[in-house]
């Protein structure tokens, strides 16, 4: 890693999933003569995107209205949305998600050739748009095609950003770790976007893929920059035990059910939408229990596993979701995909057999802290995608709207960057070859030189995600999060003292796992500390010893700093434009 070398580009893009590669495309679209680089730990086609199964959400049927897409996610947010956010993003999806049919996308049709939309959780309407179930799959193949239309795109393939360069109170470029050399390099630019994606990976069981380690939030926080409302982790009611793996949210759209180990549709007794009124079975607008929101649903589980009626398995506990009253074809048509995760993964048929399913941590509603047009703080730096928060998903997300986030906010950051970066230079080139220079320097002597070292990143990874699980998981309280927060402080000072196997440069994957534990162990202390300071309970944060949601006092958004003294938390007050804040219902419309 001795050498350096000095990259440049007008707007560096870190993270080729949909934000990254959307945002891509919209710089380089504005204006031809803009250098874009899009810089990323994996092939684009590798980022988490390319996992989303069930869908994403805008409003196409005449039935339906963006009056009523902005309510369902201000309502589903637990009012801590940013109203005016939330309009922006009802707005302009539809023609986002048109475009996407333009760039290639193979949107599910209805028998008439119209959009087929699905219903999901906490929607009153069907207003999901899918690609049977692999939506993000399409998805992320369209935005990768159309990025490569653009001769001012170049491309990063396993590049690894380890520090964001800032001088004169502005970001101007990363250090990257470039992951076939091992060599660490300054990539300058006048505007940088951050799309790195969210973090499940600091808890144990979830959804996300192994490189969801919260890297871009990191990176942001240590560069002075808030992040918000970080105390706000969405679990998905149906992952399988063991591995996590998503079943999606589109076999309950579909009708699947949920039921408890005496057989019994066990969510009827909770508060979260009960099946509306309609006499008919079969009226498309037959809402069903399933359907409630994640965290609803999520927290139900637990209750049942108080009251014994879970089964017990060598991963926990766990309940069965049913989908065989659907049928053979419909399970093949609009949900293969399940029936190949279950088969492959769990060792069943899902035409036949129950599917085992157990809560897991799939989506951080908090992110790095931009304004509406995706600016942070630091001047020149961006945030886009599951690594910010706008926020329109406030307290819970609802299923299907993170895609379209990813697109609509991917088009006005891409813009508005391209904006900052037309108007602004790189002020001191050498001054940020030196803070690249650091960072190498950095990195050999912390992990590639150090000798003695007694600690292993497996154990202090395993110990975080325990911690995270027992004390700030689906119920927090005042002492389960301290103890978390206390453990999260030891495991930070045995981080010191890690020891790696391999000290190569060439794909030292044991390198990047410790970078990416680095970077956990600072998005998990941001939820724990977060989480201690929310006094009360609202949607996805459930505080068993405040279990009221406390609008007089947190109506608001936490912002948590870093300081040399540990964390600094701000609260700012969300918007709110037209909806105020009342009580969250389900099932009626
Ligand atoms: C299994 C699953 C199913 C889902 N299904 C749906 C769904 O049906 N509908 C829906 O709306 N949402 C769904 N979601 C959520 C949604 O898919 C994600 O929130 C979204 O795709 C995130 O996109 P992103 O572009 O922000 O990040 P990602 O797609 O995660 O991409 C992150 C990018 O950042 C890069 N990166 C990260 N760190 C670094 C670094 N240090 N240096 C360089 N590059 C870096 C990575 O290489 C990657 O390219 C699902 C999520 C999961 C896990």
């Amino acid at each position: 890693m001795a050498e350096y070398e000095t990259l440049e580009a007008d707007i560096l893009v870190v993270g080729g999933g949909g934000a990254g590669l959307r945002a891509a495309i919209a710089c380089a679209e504005i204006d031809p003569s803009l250098s874009v680089a899009v810089i990323s730990k994996v092939y684009p086609m590798r980022s988490h995107t390319v996992a989303a199964e069930g869908g994403t959400a805008a409003v196409i049927k005449s039935n339906d209205s963006l009056e009523d897409h902005a309510y369902d996610t201000v309502s589903g947010s637990d009012w801590l949305a940013d109203q005016d956010a939330v309009w922006a993003f009802v707005k302009e999806a539809p023609e986002e998600l048109i475009q996407m049919e333009h760039w290639g996308c193979p949107w599910s049709r209805e028998p008439d050739g119209s959009v087929a939309v699905r219903p999901f959780g906490g929607m009153k309407t069907e207003r999901t748009w899918f690609a049977a179930d692999k939506t993000g799959f399409h998805m992320l193949h369209a935005l990768f095609q159309t990025s490569l239309k653009y001769d001012n795109v170049t491309r990063y393939d396993e590049w690894f950003v380890t520090k964001l360069l800032v001088e004169d109170g502005r970001c101007q470029g990363v250090a990257a770790l470039e992951l076939r050399t091992g060599k660490l390099r300054a990539i300058l630019g006048k505007a940088v976007i951050l799309c790195t994606g969210g973090a499940g990976r600091i808890f144990p069981f979830t959804t996300n893929g192994s490189i969801k380690t919260g890297d871009g939030m990191a990176l942001a926080y240590r560069a002075g920059v808030a992040l918000k409302d970080m105390e706000f982790v969405q679990y998905h009611p149906t992952g399988l035990p063991g591995t996590g793996i998503l079943i999606t949210e589109a076999a309950r759209g579909e009708g699947g059910i949920m039921v408890n180990k005496h057989g019994d549709r066990y969510l009827q007794h909770y508060d979260l939408g009960k099946p509306l009124d309609v006499h008919d079975p079969n009226h498309p607008q037959l809402r069903q229990m399933e359907l409630g929101p994640r965290d609803r649903l999520s927290q139900a589980f637990v209750k049942e596993m108080e009251k014994g009626n879970t089964i017990e398995g060598p991963y926990g506990d766990f309940i069965y979701l049913d989908v065989r009253h659907l049928g053979e074809k419909k399970i093949n048509k609009k949900i293969p995909f399940v029936r190949e995760l279950a088969k492959n993964y769990a060792g069943i048929d899902p035409v036949h057999e129950t599917i085992p399913v157990r809560p897991v941590v799939h989506y951080m509603m908090g992110g790095v802290h931009t304004d509406i047009e995706t600016a942070t703080s630091l001047p020149g730096l961006f945030a886009i995608g599951e690594c910010a928060c706008v926020s329109i998903n406030g307290a819970n997300r609802l299923g299907s709207n993170s895609l379209t986030e990813l697109l609509v906010f991917g088009a006005r950051g891409g813009k508005n960057a391209a904006e900052f970066a037309s108007e602004n230079a790189i002020s001191d080139k050498r001054a940020l070859e030196a803070q690249a220079r650091d960072e190498g320097e950095r990195i050999v002597r912390t992990f590639i030189l150090k000798q003695g070292g007694t600690e292993r990143i497996s154990t202090i990874r395993d110990q975080m995600t325990k911690a995270m699980e027992a004390g700030a998981g689906i119920y927090r309280t005042e002492s389960s999060l301290k103890e978390t927060w206390d453990t999260l402080m030891r495991l930070r000072e045995r981080f010191e003292k890690i020891a790696l196997d391999d000290r190569s440069n060439v794909y030292n994957t044991d390198l990047t796992t410790a970078l990416e534990l680095d970077f956990m162990l600072d998005v998990a202390a941001s939820v724990a500390f977060s989480a201690l300071e929310r006094k009360e309970s609202r949607g996805s944060h459930q505080r068993t010893d405040y279990p009221d949601r406390d609008d007089a006092k947190y109506l608001n958004h936490t912002l948590v700093y870093r300081t040399e003294a540990g964390p600094r938390v701000e609260y700012q007050d969300v918007v709110i434009t037209k909806w105020p804040p009342a009580e969250r219902t389900y099932g009626k419309k």
